[in-house]
């Protein structure tokens, strides 16, 4: 099993999740490598267990694609509350490769939006910090979770077509060991629900990806980018067996999992990593 779903949230969440009832709390997925270590929270969001209506129904976590702000808020409320964290920090994603660092220096100078807080636009979080979420939004994307479990640093990327010709996952990794010691020989990834190679149709893939990931096809213009991730994190140095795929297709999952490609307008899944306590 890649992955488990969590329906009952722990007693330590329903403690957190002040004014939310059992079934106010929304499920998620998580990774059983990242499980199994000390003091990390994450979990992949479905778009199940939230208040938007359609065609955001129903856990939106963006702001920016046309839906009610006050649902998106309280959506994002009770995604704190399923993992028990105080803190959410997000960005602006922009299909590139910024790192942004969320530090007890660095959260002083991001933007307020309640519940959450917004770092610089950016495509990779990465923190050392406690009770503090990394947020990536997502729908078709991947987010790319990363975790030193011995320097107890995690990063959340935001990779879509856009980052894995950028290679922003590999570079966070890159970033971790260079910035803060990591040792890619003992971290741990997970990559979330994202377009699966059964749907990922890329006609212009020519003009758009270089020739060195054009291998990545498993059939004409349909491509893995599982398996480019993957091959990324390998070569930053994260060993084969470390790497869990959870192996979901947003497109072919439509209803458990928002899918950009499939239904354009849309809401965005939250996937949040960060350490407690
Ligand atoms: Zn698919």
């Amino acid at each position: 099993m890649p992955c488990e779903i969590w329906l009952k949230p722990s007693t330590e969440t329903e403690t957190k999740g002040a004014g939310l009832c059992m079934s106010d709390i929304p499920p998620f997925l998580t990774s059983t490598k990242l499980s199994s270590v000390p003091g990390l929270v994450h979990g992949f969001f479905t778009r199940a267990g939230g208040v938007s209506g359609p065609p955001y129904d129903s856990l939106n976590a963006s702001w920016s694609n046309g839906d009610s702000a006050q649902a998106v808020s309280e959506n994002l409320s009770r995604i704190m509350a399923a993992l028990g964290l105080e803190r959410l920090v997000s960005s602006r994603q922009v299909h590139g490769d910024v790192i942004n660092v969320v530090g007890e220096s660095t959260l002083r100078s991001f933007k307020a939006r309640p519940p959450i807080l917004l770092a610089d636009p950016g495509d990779a979080l990465v923190t050392g910090i406690s009770d503090t979420g990394l947020l990536i939004k997502i729908a078709d994307c991947q987010s790319v979770f990363l975790v030193d479990p011995e320097r107890r640093m995690c990063a959340n990327v935001h990779s879509g077509w856009r980052g894995s010709v950028q290679n922003v996952a590999g570079k966070t990794v890159e970033y971790l060991r260079e910035r803060f010691n990591c040792l890619p020989g003992r971290m741990l990834a997970a990559v979330g629900p994202s377009l699966g190679p059964c749907c990922a149709e890329y006609v212009n893939f020519r003009n758009e990806f270089p020739p060195d990931l054009w291998h990545f096809q498993t059939r004409p213009a349909y491509f893995d980018f599982w398996a480019m991730t993957r091959h990324q994190l390998v070569e930053a140095g994260i060993p084969n067996e470390n790497i869990d795929i959870l192996g979901r297709c947003t497109v072919c999952e439509k209803s458990t999992f928002f899918s950009y490609r499939g239904e354009r307008d849309t809401g965005r899944m939250a996937a949040v990593i960060g350490w407690k306590g």
